[in-house]
C-alpha cells in the first residue's frame, strides 16, 4: 500500500493495514481494534485521515449494490469513486446531479469532508446522500435515513471520519443529462468582480481560475445545459474572449487530461469534472487550501485578496472560485450558508505555503472563512471547530456512537477538545 496521501505531503505510519472487501470484514476489524482509521482515495491534504493503529482502506469496497429507478437512488459501497460510479449510471441512463473537479475521489471520503463542485443550485456532494450505513466502534451496524431520521442524519453525514466506518451510501440520482463546456479568457479583474454573481450564474456550473497576477482574471469556465442560453454575448461584452482551443486551468500546461471543452455537449460526468476519469493522476505535485465564505462577502473578499496578491502569487499554481448552495449538515461549511469557495493550488513547498497561509487567512478573516476539511490551513483547530454552530450536537453524536474515541486521531482530538 502507498504510505502517503495522493499529494505525498502526508506520511501514514499504520501498524496494521487492511483492505477488506465486505462489510462483515470491516465489522470484524473494527470491533477488535482499539484505534482505527478508514481511508478512501487519500486525496486529502492534511492529517484528517492519518491512522494511529489499524488502517482500513475502502478501496475494495467499490461495488454498486443496487439501483432503485422508482426512487431515483443508488446504494454503493463507500470506496467506489465518482468516476467508477458514473460509468455504471450513464449506461443505465442515470447520473449524479453534480461532481467535484476530479472523478477519482471516493464517495465515502468526499462525503466525509463536504467536497463540492460548483453551481448556485448545486449543494456539496454530501447532500447527494439519502442514507448512510456505518460500522460503529463495537462492530454493530448503524443505518441512518435522511427522511426517516433527519436530525441524526444531518448530525452525521459530513462525518469527518469520526462517527464510524462508512461502508455503504444511498445517493440521489437524476436522469442522464448533457453539459457543454466553454472557456473564456482574460477578463479584467475589476470587470469580473463587478459582475461576479452574473458570471457565476451563467451556467449550471461555473468556475473562475486566476493566478492572481496583475489586473487580469485568467479564465472563466462555463458548464451549461444545452437548454441554457449561450454565455458568449455577456462575456464578450465584459471583454472576455472565447478560447478557440482546449485549455488547462494553468495556461501553459497541456490540456490533454481536461474534459472536452469548445461547447461540445457530452455526458455530465465527462464535463462537470475538469479532469477526465481515464487519466489517472497517481500523485500530485501540489498542495491545496480552500476557504468557504458566505456569498454576500464574495466581492469584498476577492478585492481584499487582489490587494495582497503580490504577497502570495509566487507560491501559487492556480486559484479557483466556485459557488456552493446551502445545506443542513451540522459540520458542513455550507450549513445554512450559500457560499463561495476560494481555492488555492499551491506549489509543493509546504515550508513557504505554511508561512503564507496566515496572511491569506488574515486578509479573509473579516469574511467568516471556513477552511475546507480536506485541505491545508493555518487557523487553530479549535477556532475552526467553534465556528460551527452544530459542533456540540456533533460531539454528542460522536460520544453516543464512539465513546472511547476509537475513530479519533490527533487531528480530530485537537479539533474536538474542550
Ligand atoms: C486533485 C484534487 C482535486 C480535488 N478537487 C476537489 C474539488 O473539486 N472539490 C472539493 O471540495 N474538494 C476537492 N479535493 C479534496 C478532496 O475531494 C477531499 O479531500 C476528499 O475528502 C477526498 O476524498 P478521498 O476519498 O480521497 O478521502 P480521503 O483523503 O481518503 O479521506 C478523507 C477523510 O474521510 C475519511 N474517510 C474516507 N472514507 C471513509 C469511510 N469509508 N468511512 C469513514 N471515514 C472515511 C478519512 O478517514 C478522512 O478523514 C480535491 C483533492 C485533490 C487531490
Amino acid at each position: 500500500m502507498a504510505n502517503t496521501n495522493w499529494a505525498g505531503n502526508i506520511e501514514y505510519f499504520p501498524t496494521d493495514f487492511h483492505q477488506p472487501s465486505s462489510t462483515e470484514e470491516v465489522q470484524d476489524l473494527v470491533s477488535r481494534a482499539t484505534s482505527v482509521k478508514v481511508i478512501g482515495t487519500r486525496h486529502s491534504f492534511n492529517h484528517i485521515g492519518s491512522p494511529t493503529e489499524v488502517f482500513i482502506s475502502s478501496r475494495n469496497l467499490s461495488r454498486v449494490v443496487s439501483i432503485d429507478r422508482i426512487e431515483g437512488s443508488v446504494w454503493v459501497q463507500a470506496g467506489i469513486t465518482y468516476g467508477e460510479l458514473s460509468l455504471v449510471l450513464d449506461s443505465e441512463g442515470l447520473a449524479l446531479k453534480n461532481m467535484a473537479s476530479l472523478p477519482h475521489i471516493s464517495v465515502g471520503g468526499a462525503i466525509a469532508t463536504a467536497t463540492h463542485g460548483s453551481g448556485f443550485q448545486n449543494q456539496c456532494l454530501s447532500s447527494q446522500a439519502l442514507a448512510l450505513k456505518f460500522v460503529l466502534a463495537d462492530g454493530s451496524l448503524l443505518e441512518v435515513d435522511k427522511h426517516a431520521d433527519p436530525e441524526l442524519f444531518q448530525a452525521c453525514v459530513v462525518h469527518l471520519g469520526a462517527i464510524g466506518a462508512l461502508v455503504e451510501v444511498k445517493l440521489a440520482l437524476v436522469p442522464r443529462f448533457e453539459i457543454a463546456q466553454s472557456v473564456f479568457l482574460n477578463v479584467k479583474f475589476e470587470s469580473a468582480v463587478n459582475q461576479l454573481m452574473e458570471i457565476l450564474s451563467l451556467g449550471y456550473s461555473v468556475s473562475l481560475f486566476t493566478q492572481w497576477k496583475g489586473d487580469c482574471l485568467d479564465q472563466i469556465w462555463v458548464k451549461r445545459l444545452p437548454s441554457e442560453p449561450s454565455p458568449d454575448r455577456f462575456l464578450n461584452g465584459i471583454g472576455a474572449s472565447k478560447a478557440q482551443q482546449k485549455v488547462h486551468p494553468i495556461l501553459d500546461v497541456d490540456p490533454v487530461n481536461c474534459t472536452d471543452q469548445l461547447d461540445i455537449p457530452g455526458p455530465s460526468f465527462d464535463r462537470l469534472p475538469h479532469f477526465k476519469f481515464d487519466f489517472t493522476p497517481s500523485h500530485g505535485e501540489e498542495l491545496q487550501s480552500e476557504y468557504l465564505i458566505p456569498q454576500p462577502y464574495a466581492q469584498d473578499a476577492l478585492r481584499a485578496l487582489h490587494a495582497h496578491q503580490s504577497a502570495f502569487d509566487k507560491h501559487l499554481l492556480i486559484s479557483e472560485i466556485r459557488t456552493i448552495a446551502a445545506d443542513s449538515a451540522l459540520m458542513s461549511p455550507f450549513c445554512a450558508v450559500d457560499a463561495m469557495g476560494i481555492h488555492f493550488t499551491w506549489k509543493k513547498d509546504w515550508h513557504s505555503v505554511k508561512a503564507i497561509l496566515p496572511l491569506v487567512e488574515s486578509v479573509l478573516s473579516q469574511y467568516q472563512p471556513k477552511p475546507h476539511w480536506g485541505k491545508l490551513w493555518a487557523m487553530k483547530p479549535k477556532q475552526v471547530a467553534q465556528s460551527y454552530p452544530g459542533l456540540s450536537e456533533f460531539k454528542k453524536t460522536i460520544q453516543k456512537y464512539d465513546p472511547n474515541k476509537k475513530f479519533q486521531n490527533p487531528f480530530l482530538k485537537e479539533l474536538f477538545e474542550d
